[in-house]
């Protein structure tokens, strides 16, 4: 197993007041105990989105390769011109993949197309529209529409041979990905996806295609974390829905431990289900039951399963599926990033004014679905979707952003900024 256990686990968790931890505070008792994977695999590049690099990609050749143009145009010697203009006689043509081979001399000029070869003795090139006098066998150039060196692309101006082209730990994107591709790379070590098992907890929950008893609801949650876990390029094993009572929870949690670096639980971990779960659990390994001061998610556990020689981290997550999902993305997915060597989620706070009175107690932080937009004067603004229940997964839906309330924040009057989180890009 490749996390090792964190000798002061229990201290640090010992050590945190159990009710209304700060977010701040639980994200970085997670992030102590983690300890990144280090196996990889070598994947063709277009598998490799969002994936993780496990190391240093040294750029091998110049980027460009060669002095090319930037523009379609005519190539010449930029001391050829005099105080006024210079007349050039046009000596042969380049296009892209088919230079021009022989030694430009003074006087003369070629017709070059964007992204061939600048020919050899030429330093400059100039925009075919700003030539005078254009024929298949001359042009004439007035001095005041160039200088020396316009539109020539350097070799090497984009990536340098022997330069750190993308650093260990970077999660490829679109552009990485044709970055390497530049540098003609077909092939590309990352990190493994962390293996992440998840079940929902829960007597009252149904699964899809099961009749919908009184008094009950379909889990939804499996399915939200499984979309979730794919996006974070997890592989997520899903256990299905294991019912709430101690000894179908512990058979769970071992056969999750045996399989996954993660465990996800939802459902279960609030005051009243904690008692019997908590005992249990702690036969199992170390786990923090804790009041998170933060909204919606309030209750969640935390901490490491031990079992058969293998160890797990744990996120024991609330059940209401809105809660899921924030404490998935405020605290299980930069610890999930952090297990693949990567840094967390940049987190982009937009402010802008709220077209609404939010009520917000001071003492802890709130997560409010919201819709950004741009009123009629061109200004950002976010209005709340409706109620804001943590069960109310249609809020969650409807939203474009969260609007972030901090720990001490107060009521926000109609027309005060208020910090948002934009989901593009985010969840
Ligand atoms: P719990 O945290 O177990 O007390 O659950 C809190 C609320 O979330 C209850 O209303 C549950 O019915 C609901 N809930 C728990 N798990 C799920 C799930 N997997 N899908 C949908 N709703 C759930
Ligand atoms: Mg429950």
């Amino acid at each position: 197993m490749s996390q090792t256990i964190l000798p002061n686990l229990s201290d640090l968790l010992a050590s945190i007041d159990q009710h209304d931890v700060p977010v701040e505070i639980i994200q970085q008792v997670i992030a102590r105990c983690i300890t990144p994977l280090s196996d990889t695999e070598t994947l063709p590049l277009k598998q490799t989105l969002g994936r993780v690099l496990a190391q240093d990609v040294i750029s091998p050749i110049n980027v460009p390769s060669y002095d090319n143009s930037a523009m379609d145009g005519y190539a010449f010697i930029a001391t050829d011109l005099s105080d006024t203009s210079a007349k050039l006689n046009v000596v042969g043509k380049a296009y892209a993949g088919h230079p021009y081979l022989n030694e430009v001399r003074s006087g003369e000029c070629v017709r070059i197309m964007t992204g061939a070869a600048i020919p050899r003795g030429c330093d400059t090139v100039i925009a075919q529209e700003l030539v005078s006098d254009a024929t298949d066998s001359h042009i004439s150039i007035a001095t005041s529409k160039v200088n020396a060196g316009d539109n020539r692309r350097l070799a090497g101006e984009d990536l340098r041979s022997g330069s750190v082209a993308l650093r260990k730990g970077k999660r490829l994107s679109p552009a990485d990905i044709g970055l390497l591709a530049s540098l003609g790379i077909a092939d590309i070590a990352v990190i493994r996806r962390p293996r992440v098992a998840f079940f929902s907890t829960g007597d009252e929950l149904r699964s899809i295609g099961q009749a919908l008893d009184e008094g009950c609801v379909y889990d939804s949650n499996r399915y939200t974390l499984h979309s979730m876990l794919v996006r974070a390029q997890c592989e997520p094993i899903d256990m299905g829905v294991v019912k709430d009572d101690p000894a179908s929870l512990e058979t769970a949690l071992r056969e999750a431990c045996a399989q996954a670096d993660v465990i996800i639980t939802t459902g279960g971990v609030s005051a009243g289900d904690a008692d019997y779960t908590r005992q249990m659990m702690a036969r199992l390994g170390e786990v923090l039951f804790c009041k998170i001061a933060m909204r919606p998610g309030r209750p969640m556990a935390f901490g490491k399963i031990h079992c058969d020689g293998r160890s797990a981290l744990l996120f024991g997550l609330p059940g209401n599926p809105v809660a899921v999902m924030a404490t998935f993305y405020f605290l299980a997915r930069d610890a999930i990033y952090q297990l693949m060597g990567t840094k967390p989620h940049t987190q982009t706070l937009l402010k802008v004014v709220s077209t609404h009175a939010i009520r917000k107690k001071p003492g802890r932080t709130e997560y409010q679905r919201g819709i950004l937009s741009t009123n009629t004067s061109g200004k950002q603004q976010v209005t709340l979707t409706g109620a804001q229940g943590s069960g109310i997964l249609s809020s969650m839906s409807e939203a474009n952003c969260m609007v972030v309330l901090d720990h001490d924040q107060n009521d926000v009057a109609a027309g005060e900024l208020v910090s948002v989180l934009a989901f593009d890009g985010f969840i």
